[in-house]
């Protein structure tokens, strides 16, 4: 089983934080007012700063990382949760990876989903051909 760190992981360019910005409307008497949307900025996990516009970024687990961060917490969390984390990267930006990455990481996602079923196991039905949790997987339960 190869380590994800042999992986590399997807980035972006950073945008920068949004700003505020402000919006115009009418008010049901027809009086138009004007207010201030709050400027949405996601601090990174890791550091807790906003990564600035321009620098490198990374999605993992729905949340953006600055890029050298997300790697390293990649590095340290458990390799099943770092191969998940890099297959919802593939699943995002396919085009972002070799076909060696793509084929690591597919491979050991399938491990991971056959050690799942494999927990998933009915002992009560010891002669079921079919593991109950991959049953289940496959039913898309
Ligand atoms: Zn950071």
């Amino acid at each position: 089983m190869s380590r994800p760190t042999d992986i590399r992981i997807s980035v972006s360019e950073s945008r920068g934080p949004h700003l505020g910005r402000v919006v115009r409307d009418t008010d049901e008497n027809g009086v138009e007012f004007e207010y201030e949307t709050v400027g949405l900025a996601t601090k990174c996990p890791a550091c807790g700063k906003v990564p600035m516009k321009g620098s490198l970024i990374t999605k993992i687990f729905d949340t953006w990382w600055h890029g050298k961060c997300g790697a390293k917490y990649l590095r340290e969390v458990g390799a099943d949760q770092a191969w998940i984390a890099l297959g919802m990267q593939l699943e995002r930006n396919p085009n972002r990876f070799t076909h060696a990455e793509i084929k690591a990481i597919v491979r050991n996602l399938l491990k991971i989903s056959q050690a799942m079923a494999l927990i998933g196991d009915d002992p009560e039905e010891a002669d079921d051909e079919i593991d109950v949790g991959l049953r289940r997987l496959l039913d898309g339960a």
